[in-house]
């Protein structure tokens, strides 16, 4: 089944056991090891009934008893933690040069991180789609040889992510659209797990919350810049993805009216003026005498490498970038009030540089000047957050009572 994360339903909360489940499920992962008894304590449900819903997870292979015990008053209590197997969770990014996929079991342990370039999203449609649903087919054919079940894969894409997985992009942007979950349901042959696609901004932010440096942050946004930017928002503890899951298209806010053009026709837009394009071309302004770039990474290694140097000209570019990026964050920060912005993308590799002139314009721009507002750190993620939070997300759904059959 394919859907959009905007579109899903988790299991039916009605079920009291199916709740039950989940709540032990959630208790056990941010406290384990543990024993039924403190599960019980903690969750208010009586001992009785945890035990019954520890057999529950046993036997779907959720859960497992450490061999370890706990010495109390009276019998020792067997501890409980998670399964590491027989479950994979798979997650794809999907960005402008390059695809990256990552596959984790049931305790966020990575299995599997690949990074592969491709035809990119400005070139023939039906070969960027065979190429992610080929990727997604290897990932998958690698984790059956592993005798691992998937419990689901989430595809992460930049632009607008519609009903049905089809992505399209601003009008002007020139760029066609993707037919993701059509490509993925026939490349996939049909899979009996869910396949989800969603903004690759949206799944960043997922993986900021639930497993970064700031996880758990209520209010939290995540800008991710490379070639193109965008912002995941989780607000109240939950993701902010508005009415029709277009919520956080950053990069077109326009942050210099008199800036360069953007790809969108229009001019001085976030992207045009702090996307990794225009720092190469601002520190590096003799690469694209070579031709057009296709692959940002060898660039993003000289600049990195030159700025550590101390290079002047390219720490004042990089400086210039975090400039320009915090009017982007400000416009951002003073619209949804986050406690943190957490940086992505080539952002975080690049923070050591962009991050104090980021704050500076933020501090700058606040209109609640001294009031604290809100930090800036760089993801400690990066750079594959939104192919983690993809494989976080069939982890996070879990908690939400979707929970696989039983195995023999
Ligand atoms: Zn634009």
């Amino acid at each position: 089944m394919i859907s959009t994360h905007g579109m899903t339903r988790p299991a039916d909360l009605s079920d009291v056991r199916t709740t039950n489940l989940a709540v032990v499920l959630r208790f056990v992962r941010t406290h384990a090891p543990c024993s039924r008894a403190d599960i019980a304590a903690s969750t208010g449900l009586n001992k009785a009934t945890v035990s019954s819903l520890v057999t529950d997870l046993l036997e779907r292979r959720l859960l497992r008893e450490t061999g370890l015990t706990e010495n109390r008053i009276g019998r020792p209590a067997s501890m409980l933690t998670l399964q590491s197997r027989p479950y994979a969770a798979i997650g794809i990014e999907v960005a402008a040069d390059h695809l990256v996929a990552i596959a984790v079991d049931l305790t966020g342990e990575r299995l599997l991180t690949w990074r592969r370039t491709y035809p990119g999203l400005d070139g023939t449609p039906g070969r960027a789609e065979a190429a992610v649903a080929a990727l997604a087919g290897r990932v998958v054919a690698k984790m059956a040889a592993a005798e691992r079940r998937v419990l689901g894969l989430t595809v992460g894409a930049p632009g607008l992510v519609g009903p049905g997985g089809g992505v399209r992009f601003a009008p002007h942007l020139g760029r066609p659209a993707l037919d993701l979950g059509t490509a993925l349901e026939r490349g996939l042959c049909h899979p009996r797990y869910e396949v989800v696609i969603d903004s690759a901004a949206n799944l960043a932010a997922l993986a900021e919350h639930r497993g970064g440096a700031e996880a758990d942050t209520p209010n939290l946004l995540a800008v991710i810049g490379d070639v193109e930017i965008g912002a995941g928002i989780v607000a109240d503890g939950r993701p902010l993805r508005g009415s029709r899951g277009f919520a956080g298209q950053a990069g077109h806010l326009q942050v210099d009216c008199g800036g360069p053009r953007c790809r969108c026709g229009r001019q001085g837009c976030l992207e045009a003026v702090a996307g990794l394009p225009a720092l190469v071309r601002r520190a590096l302004p003799d690469t694209e005498q070579d031709g057009p770039i296709t692959d940002y990474a060898p660039e993003l290694d000289r600049i990195t490498a030159l700025a550590a140097n101390g290079d002047a000209h390219v720490t004042a570019a990089l400086a210039e970038t975090g400039r320009l990026l915090g009017r982007g964050v400000s416009m951002l920060a003073e619209l949804l009030d986050p406690q943190v912005v957490v940086l992505g993308g080539s952002f975080a590799t690049l923070a050591p540089w962009v991050l104090p002139a980021v704050e500076a314009e933020l501090a700058d721009r606040a209109v609640a000047a001294g009031d604290g507002g809100c930090r800036v750190t760089a993801s400690t993620l990066h750079p594959d957050a939104a192919a983690l939070g993809g494989a976080m997300l069939a982890l996070d759904r879990l908690e939400t009572g979707k929970l696989p059959a039983p195995t023999a």
